[in-house]
């Protein structure tokens, strides 16, 4: 280790010297030494690794910081016992996205100059449950991208053109091969003049800067069909962001919020919901009144009905989203109320049926001792 140069040596920088100068340092070494520029040439290979070998510990505030107090030491004993640094430990997306990404344009994404969809656009929607039962139509307003009428989506000013970008020759790509640790790398990446266009522009339009869109407030009317619940979500064709290069718009994806409703809890397409009905209805059966998404229905309960009988309604439910004319079904639980409040005729009449219940007792067994207590209690 003891023929290693200093790395603040090796960058030709000061001790003090800030992250910038750092940066800047690397960038102007690597470009001289960069395989690329230097094909076959060892010497200036072996300067590039030892420039990013330094770089690397250089720009990691905690690795100067040690290298500062330690000096190439702090690096020995690394992992295999080599010593030195260990480059295997470093993240080396981290500086060569950092780095080269500026030098080459190397934004890592792969992208071509051909037709590209746009950015797909989320938006949001709040309905009633009753208008997820029946399907509704919104309207939304938006900011959407547009191309720019002043310069017909080309980003040049009026009366003037763009030109072939140089770099790429028009084609929006660049073809590089990259000195990686592990060796040599063949990158096709997107111009960064022309970002993938194959196209630059002089002068720029001055109402989109060049971009060839503006931001327009839109009204986007959005049909809802019957059956949406709550979370589930409507694309829209072609209503997100522009494509590049001729390709079609993103789409505008708008995800459906389901209020709740005061009676009616929904899951999948049944509805469910509680309905009361009186006692003497409960007893005697007869025609009570439900309320469902259709309106209130007259559901004819039988007699004796017990407390919590569910009932269905068929076809009562939530419409499906294949076809409307397909529907769940509406489950009632029927609960009896038990009057709070009498008047003394109606507390008359319920003595009178009491009474009535007694002797129609009469021939069951005696009750068993547990139960005769608790009826003395109720008659004290
Ligand atoms: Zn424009
Ligand atoms: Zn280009």
């Amino acid at each position: 280790m003891a023929d290693k140069r200093d790395y603040y040596e090796v960058l030709g920088i000061s001790r003090s010297a800030s992250e910038d100068d750092i940066k800047k340092a690397y960038r102007q070494l690597a470009k001289k030494y960069h395989p690329d520029a230097n094909p076959g040439d060892k010497d200036a290979e072996a300067k590039f690794k030892e420039a990013s070998e330094a770089y690397a510990i250089l720009s990691d505030a905690d690795k100067r910081r040690q290298y500062d107090q330690f000096g190439h030491s702090a690096f020995d004993g690394g992992a295999g016992g080599a010593g030195g640094f260990d480059f295997n430990s470093m993240d080396m997306g981290d500086i060569f996205g950092d780095i080269f990404g500026d030098l080459f344009g190397g934004r890592t994404r792969r992208t071509s100059n051909g037709p590209m969809k746009g950015p797909n656009v989320r938006t949001g929607v709040r309905i009633t449950f009753q208008e997820a039962v029946t399907g509704v139509d919104k309207e939304l307003e938006l900011n959407l991208k547009e191309e720019c009428t002043t310069c017909n989506g080309t980003g040049a000013k009026p009366g003037t053109s763009t030109e072939t970008c140089k770099k790429c020759g028009g084609k929006g790509q660049v073809v590089y091969t990259q000195q990686s640790l592990f060796g040599m790398v063949r990158n096709v990446q997107t111009c960064p003049d022309c970002n993938g266009t194959g196209k630059v522009i002089k002068d720029k339009c001055p109402d989109c800067y060049g971009s060839g869109y503006v931001s327009r407030r839109k009204k986007i009317q959005v049909s809802i069909p019957a059956g949406i619940d709550n979370g589930q979500s409507i694309r829209i064709r072609e209503k997100g962001e522009p494509g590049t290069n001729g390709g079609e718009r993103g789409d505008l994806l708008v995800e459906v919020s389901v209020s709740r409703h005061p009676i009616f809890q929904r899951q999948d397409y049944d509805i469910y919901s509680t309905a009361p009905i009186s006692f003497v209805q409960a007893a005697l059966g007869g025609d009570v009144r439900i309320s469902t998404v259709d309106g209130d229905v007259l559901y004819t309960v039988k007699p004796g009905t017990q407390t919590d009988t569910k009932v269905r309604l068929k076809g009562k439910g939530v419409p499906t989203l294949r076809n409307k004319q397909i529907r769940g079904d509406h489950y009632v639980t029927l609960v009896v109320q038990v009057p709070t409040k009498l008047t003394g005729e109606q507390k008359d009449a319920l003595e009178k049926y009491d009474i009535a219940m007694k002797k129609g007792d009469t021939d069951s067994p005696e009750p068993e001792k547990e139960r005769e207590k608790g009826k003395k209690k109720f008659w004290k």
